[in-house]
C-alpha cells in the first residue's frame, strides 16, 4: 500500500514576516523557508506506518517553484521514498488557491493510485485549512481531518482516525482510499540524519508542469493590496486596583 504526503514549503514559523514594499504580499526574498509544520507531521505519520508495516511506500508531493524542490529533499531526507513537483510560480497577485492545489493533488493522485493521501490541517502562510477538505470532495474519497491518531487496518482496507473535538475524542473510521489531515498532537517530527540527508541526494523527484496533468489551475481571485496590522498602542501599568476600575469606569466606559 502507497501513502502520498502533501508538503508546502512556506515561510519558517520563526520568522517575523514582512509586508513586501509593493504591497502585493509578503517577502520571501532572502527568508528562511521551510516545510510547513503540519506537513512535518504529515510525513513523520506516513513513515511511522511504512515502518509499522501498514504501508509499502512514502510519496511526497509538492506544488510549486522550483526552490519548492528542497521542501522536497527534506521530506526525503526524513525517510520519504521518492517525490513528485509540480513545478508552478505563481504570480503573488494571483495567488495559488486551495481549489488549484487540490486539483493538482487529485490529478498526481489519480496517477500515483495512494491508499491513502495525508497532507497537514493548514498551512501557516495562508492559515486556509481547506486543501485536504476540497481534495477529499474531488477524489470522492472519505476524510479524517484534524486527525491526533490513525490507525490502518490494512487487511479490511480501513483507517481509524481520532480527532480532537470540543469537549473529548471523536473517533471515526474511513473505507481506503481516503484523506487524512494532521493535527499538531498526532506525533513528533523526527529530525533528518546527517547520512539520510545525503541519501536522500540521490533519491527521485519526479518534475512535472500542471498542464501535463490536464488541470486548469487559473486563479479568480486578485489580492488588490496587502497591508501591515495598525501598530498596537503601549500598554500603561496601573499602580492599584482602585486607579482599574476609575479608568474601566470613566475612560473605557465599560463598567
Ligand atoms: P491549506 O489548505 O492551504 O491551509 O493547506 C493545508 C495542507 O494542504 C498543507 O498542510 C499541505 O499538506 C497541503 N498543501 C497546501 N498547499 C500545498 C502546495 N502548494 N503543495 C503541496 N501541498 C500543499
Amino acid at each position: 500500500m502507497k501513502i502520498l504526503v502533501a508538503v508546502k514549503r512556506v515561510v519558517d514559523y520563526a520568522v517575523k514576516v514582512r509586508v513586501r514594499p509593493d504591497r502585493t504580499g509578503v517577502e520571501t526574498a532572502n527568508i528562511k523557508m521551510s516545510m510547513n509544520p503540519f506537513c512535518e507531521i504529515a510525513v513523520e505519520e506516513a513513515l511511522r506506518l511504512r515502518e509499522a508495516g501498514a504501508a509499502a511506500e512514502v510519496v511526497a508531493a509538492t506544488v510549486g517553484p522550483a526552490q519548492s524542490a528542497d521542501t522536497l529533499r527534506t521530506a526525503l531526507a526524513m525517510g520519504a521514498d521518492r517525490a513528485v513537483h509540480v513545478l508552478h510560480d505563481p504570480d503573488p497577485a494571483r495567488p495559488f488557491l486551495p481549489l488549484a492545489v487540490a486539483k493538482i493533488l487529485r490529478a498526481v493522485a489519480l496517477q500515483e493510485k495512494p491508499s491513502l493521501v495525508i497532507l497537514g490541517k493548514q498551512a501557516i502562510d495562508d492559515d486556509c485549512n481547506q486543501t485536504g477538505q476540497m481534495l477529499a470532495g474531488l477524489l470522492q474519497w472519505p476524510q479524517g481531518t484534524f486527525a491526533s491518531k490513525v490507525i490502518l487496518d490494512t487487511e479490511k482496507q480501513k483507517a481509524t482516525v481520532e480527532q480532537e473535538v470540543d469537549g473529548g475524542i471523536e473517533t471515526i473510521c474511513l473505507d481506503l482510499p481516503a484523506v487524512i489531515t494532521t493535527d499538531l498532537r498526532l506525533n513528533q517530527p523526527r529530525y533528518a540524519t546527517l547520512p539520510n540527508i545525503m541519501k536522500a541526494k540521490s533519491k527521485v523527484i519526479k518534475k512535472i508542469a500542471p498542464e501535463d496533468l490536464g488541470v486548469d489551475i487559473r486563479s479568480d481571485m486578485e489580492v488588490i493590496e496587502v497591508n501591515e496590522p495598525p501598530k498596537r498602542k503601549a500598554g500603561v501599568i496601573l499602580s492599584s486596583v482602585d486607579e482599574l476600575l476609575d479608568k474601566l469606569k470613566n475612560e473605557a466606559r465599560v463598567l
